[in-house]
């Protein structure tokens, strides 16, 4: 992302709650259902008759005039064709799952469809209030944008804005980023981001509820814990972006991870949404973001590159805190000690890619 003159585009997402017209939005996903399956029955039918697969194209062709008696926009069974033949090919099935009652909302559009009308936006002939939360810079808005549910019935609006990125700023502060289980994050200046332990906060009221088989107050529940939950990513990862230039991140394998019996708090501090957040803030603001393999971090010495025979070693000395290296006499705290690690890695990459430096 070097600026010389000719300035590179970047994808924002954003998301309004939609305050009008939710009824109509709920008859629309069921039409879209309805496109979903039908492009399922096809690529079954297919299978059974041994018939070459259907690609997006081939799916737009059969679905073609459809979409008056669907009540749907053109665009719109499109992108369902489109969206349906892309999942399939990338969850490497031959089917995939029928979309219900309990499938999650969805209407895709076409960018070029959705028309800005003042705080309100305009799709299909119909006009749709939101909750104008902040507001949408100029741009193009491009396909990918959509109505979705959230598990409460609530509806938004994602707009898929594409807007040019701004020039990179000089790398002067950096940070190197360690992740962890106790805490989310240890960065190499000394600071830690506790892991949110939102999940576990509200399990007893969640247990109640469920027990009570209250089905609207275990999604209004579900719904309040990830709402916490990104916020409180959304805050951290501000904070980190706004600080430094150039941001490290060991890169940790989470879906390994997540299958030991480690499970739960890996999914509850949403290493992955951090890093997600990371990466796209720091196209936004035009820091540098890179991840690094962490193997090793938290190993090798911070202060005399060496590997010592006192490191804390694999699993089995996971416990251990804090460590003297036994070649220089330092002493590491194990996190701060990976996060030098990892800053270190960076610097050396950004080296490579940084002409001015
Ligand atoms: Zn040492």
């Amino acid at each position: 992302m070097v600026d010389n003159g000719c300035r590179t585009l970047m994808k924002l997402v954003y998301r309004y709650r939609v305050k009008s017209l939710t009824g109509l939005l709920n008859t629309q996903a069921r039409a879209v259902n309805f496109v979903w399956n039908y492009c399922n029955d096809r690529q079954k039918d297919a299978l059974r008759f041994g018939r070459r697969w259907h690609t997006g194209f081939d799916l737009i062709k059969l679905t073609t005039g459809c979409s008056k008696e669907l009540g749907l926009h053109s665009g719109t069974v499109n992108d369902v064709c489109q969206q349906y033949a892309k999942s399939r090919s990338q969850s490497r099935r031959p089917y995939l799952r029928y979309r219900g009652r309990k499938s999650q909302g969805w209407v895709p559009l076409k960018g070029r469809e959705l028309k800005r009308e003042g705080n309100a936006f305009r799709f299909a002939g119909n006009t749709f209030r939101v909750f104008y939360s902040r507001a949408l810079p100029e741009g193009k808005i491009t396909d990918g944008t959509n109505f979705s549910r959230d598990r409460r019935g609530n509806w938004f609006l994602n707009i898929v804005l594409e807007v040019p990125a701004p020039s990179a700023r000089l790398p002067v502060r950096g940070v190197g980023i360690d992740l962890g289980l106790k805490n989310l994050a240890t960065l190499s200046d000394g600071s830690r981001i506790a892991a949110p332990q939102i999940y576990r906060a509200s399990e007893a009221a969640l247990a109640v509820a469920q027990r009570a088989r209250k089905k609207k107050r275990v999604a209004a529940i579900h719904t309040k814990i990830a709402n916490r939950r990104r916020h409180y990513l959304h805050t951290c990862t501000s904070a980190i972006v706004g600080a430094f230039d150039y941001i490290v991140v060991g890169n940790i394998n989470a879906s390994a991870l997540a299958k030991t019996s480690m499970a739960k708090s890996v999914y509850d501090v949403g290493w992955s949404s951090f890093c997600t957040q990371l990466a796209y803030k720091a196209v936004k603001h035009g820091a540098w973001f890179e991840e690094v393999n962490e193997s090793f971090t938290t190993q090798i010495c911070s202060n005399c590159g060496a590997v010592p025979d006192s490191r804390p070693k694999g699993i089995a000395d996971l416990g251990i805190r804090e460590w003297r290296c036994c070649d220089c006499g330092a002493v590491h705290d194990r996190d701060l000690n990976a996060a030098l690690n990892i800053l270190r890695r960076g610097r050396a990459t950004l080296a490579v890619g940084i002409p001015v430096l």
